[in-house]
């Protein structure tokens, strides 16, 4: 059985176990305190460090191979504009097919307002924009490592390998070692990957356990059109761009991308998926080091299409409940707000409420009304991270291609870079 298969059994399991954990035994102390506490508490925040404490390494020396890899200052330029007009390009046809749809069917209308809920809602912090700006360069990379802030390392580390190449003959045997050191970080990733249905399993249970599926049925217009809009974008939008501007079969890539899916599902960060989707589009898309390296990371940070539909249909969905018009101006207040706030926030679990209350802020509605939409939100963001995931992976396809540098016989290759089982007695050659 491959992995991808196993890890989808595992993970509908901890669905089904947490579930019925949520109905049956949400008053047992045992079972909460041994099991949904314990157990799947420890087990699913030990498998979400053990891919966390990889992004930071396996970003920095892959990018560092990338970039030497190009060897070429125009090219990354170019992989850079593309890779960020085709982010802005997928995440402005997102929102605006979730505010399309939300306009259409209208959810909320009927929804009255429960001001116990919202008065209590304290807003989240937005950060303000002009920092994202400023914040874009390390003061110190140190602390850029130490925090794991996403865009500040890809700045310190392209700088540094652009260095390295300029260094000539000298900095040779830096870029041999960080090629090393990042096969050895995709063997971890490997390793980490062989123990993920158990990771996923439990993951899925402790969230199933607390939040139960029952707290959808109120607000099931909103998570309904959240839902269709993400599977449009995701079936439709996304594998459009791919098959007009990548050239490559949409089924093909929908079947690969599965493993990085399930992660981004089952962890809720892009950021914590980072070594998945790495290994997937290098390994079983065929896409090259050089790029993947860059687009990915840039992505997990700065491109969340599952999160701007998420806007959209909340920002419709509230200002129905509140009654309140927006009107097309609005609306594209709306648009450039997501997007803005995309770029502005990291991919990590729970952000797109932040960055939700930046929107409403600037709309002008009220950000108490978020509290209606909290406690499915859990929920909606795991299934919009597998979207930005699948988002990320379909731009650093579509760029590799353009690129000229996808291999199509890896991409066509059903068994391409599927995980073999790992034998530890094997030594290094030597
Ligand atoms: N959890 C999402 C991500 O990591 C961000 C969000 O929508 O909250 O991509």
């Amino acid at each position: 059985m491959n992995i991808t298969t196993k890890i989808l059994i595992w993970m509908i399991a901890g669905l089904t176990l947490g579930s019925l954990i949520n109905i049956f035994a949400a008053n047992n102390s045992v079972i909460q305190n041994y099991l949904v506490n314990g157990l799947f508490h420890i087990a699913g925040t030990v498998f979400i460090n053990l891919l966390k404490m990889l992004v930071v390494p396996l970003v920095t020396f892959s990018l560092i191979c990338g970039v030497c890899g190009i060897g070429d200052i125009n090219k990354l330029g170019r992989v850079g504009i593309k890779s960020l007009a085709l982010f802005l390009l997928s995440t402005t046809l997102a929102i605006s097919l979730a505010i399309l749809l939300a306009v259409t069917f209208s959810p909320g209308e009927s929804h009255s307002v429960s001001r116990d809920t919202s008065d209590h809602f304290v807003a989240p912090e937005a950060p303000p924009m002009t920092e994202v700006f400023i914040n874009l360069v390390p003061g110190n990379p140190i602390a850029a490592f130490a925090e794991g802030n996403m865009l500040q390392i890809i700045f310190f580390t392209i700088l540094f390998a652009i260095g390295l190449l300029l260094t000539g003959d000298q900095g040779r045997p830096l870029i041999d070692g960080a090629e090393k050191i990042n096969a050895v970080m995709m063997q971890i990733v490997n390793i980490i990957m062989s123990v993920a249905p158990y990771g996923v399993f439990a993951l899925m249970a402790k969230t199933f356990a607390i939040q139960g599926v029952g707290m959808i049925m109120p607000m099931i217009g909103y998570v309904g059109i959240v839902v269709i809009a993400l599977l449009c974008h995701v079936t439709g939008t996304l594998m459009i761009l791919l098959k007009c501007l990548g050239k490559v079969s949409p089924i093909v890539f929908l079947k690969k991308i599965r493993a990085a899916q399930i992660f981004a599902l089952s962890t809720s960060s892009s950021n914590a998926t980072i070594p998945i989707t790495l290994k997937t589009v290098e390994q079983r898309l065929g896409v090259d080091n050089s790029t993947a390296a860059f687009v990915i990371p840039f992505g997990a940070t700065i491109n969340m299409d599952g999160t701007a539909i998420m806007q959209g249909v909340a920002t419709v969905f509230i200002a129905n409940v509140y009654g309140i018009e927006l009107g097309i101006s609005g609306y594209l207040t709306v648009i450039a707000m997501a997007l803005l706030a995309s770029i502005g926030t990291a991919g990590v679990p729970g952000v797109g409420l932040i960055m939700l209350a930046m929107v409403f802020n600037q709309v002008g509605l009220p950000i108490e009304g978020i509290a209606l939409i909290m406690g499915v939100d859990r929920l909606l963001d795991m299934l919009r991270t597998a979207v930005n995931v699948t988002g990320d992976a379909t731009i650093t396809v579509i760029v590799s291609r353009s690129e000229n540098s996808l291999s199509t016989e890896v991409f066509n290759d059903p068994s391409a870079g599927l995980l073999e089982p790992i034998h530890f007695s094997r030594r290094a050659s030597k």
